[in-house]
C-alpha cells in the first residue's frame, strides 16, 4: 500500500465525529491583518453552518464590534484591526442568540419575521421567542 492509499484509509476509519446529540459547534474564524483592515476568509462557510444569511451575521458583527465591514467574494473585510479571538466571541454570541433555540438548544431554527417583530422558531420543539432586530 503506497502513501497515498494509506491517508485515504486512515480517513476512512475515523469515527464520525458529529453525531446529532452534540453541542452545536463551527469553525474558528481564520483570518489575518491586512494594514489597518482585518480580513476574514470563512464568514460565509460560518453563517451558512448557522442556516443565516451572510448579510445578517456581517450586519451582527459590524454593530458588536463597532467596525465597517463588507463582503468582498468570500472573503469578508472588516475596516479595522481585530482580534480573531474578539471575533470568535461575537460569532458564538449570535449564535446562542439567533441560532440556538433557547429551549432545546438545537439550532435546527428559523427566523420569522413579521412586521416588527423578529422571532427564533425552532423546527424541534415548536418553541418561539421574540429576538431583536439588527438593522
Ligand atoms: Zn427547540
Amino acid at each position: 500500500m503506497d502513501y497515498e492509499q494509506m491517508l485515504a484509509k486512515a480517513q476512512k476509519e475515523l469515527p464520525e465525529s458529529v453525531s446529532s446529540g452534540e453541542r452545536f459547534q463551527v469553525e474558528k474564524v481564520s483570518g489575518h491583518l491586512e494594514g489597518n483592515k482585518t480580513i476574514i476568509s470563512n464568514l460565509k462557510k460560518i453563517s451558512d453552518r448557522c442556516g443565516r444569511p451572510p448579510e445578517h451575521l456581517l450586519k451582527y458583527l459590524q454593530r458588536e464590534l463597532a467596525s465597517p465591514a463588507k463582503f468582498d467574494g468570500e472573503r469578508t473585510i472588516f475596516g479595522t484591526k481585530i482580534a480573531s479571538e474578539f471575533i470568535n466571541k461575537k460569532v458564538k454570541q449570535y449564535i446562542s442568540e439567533f441560532v440556538l433555540c433557547p429551549s432545546c438548544g438545537k439550532p435546527d431554527t428559523k427566523l420569522l419575521l413579521t412586521e416588527d417583530v423578529q422571532y427564533l422558531k425552532c423546527d424541534v420543539c415548536g418553541n418561539k421567542v421574540p429576538v431583536k432586530r439588527i438593522r
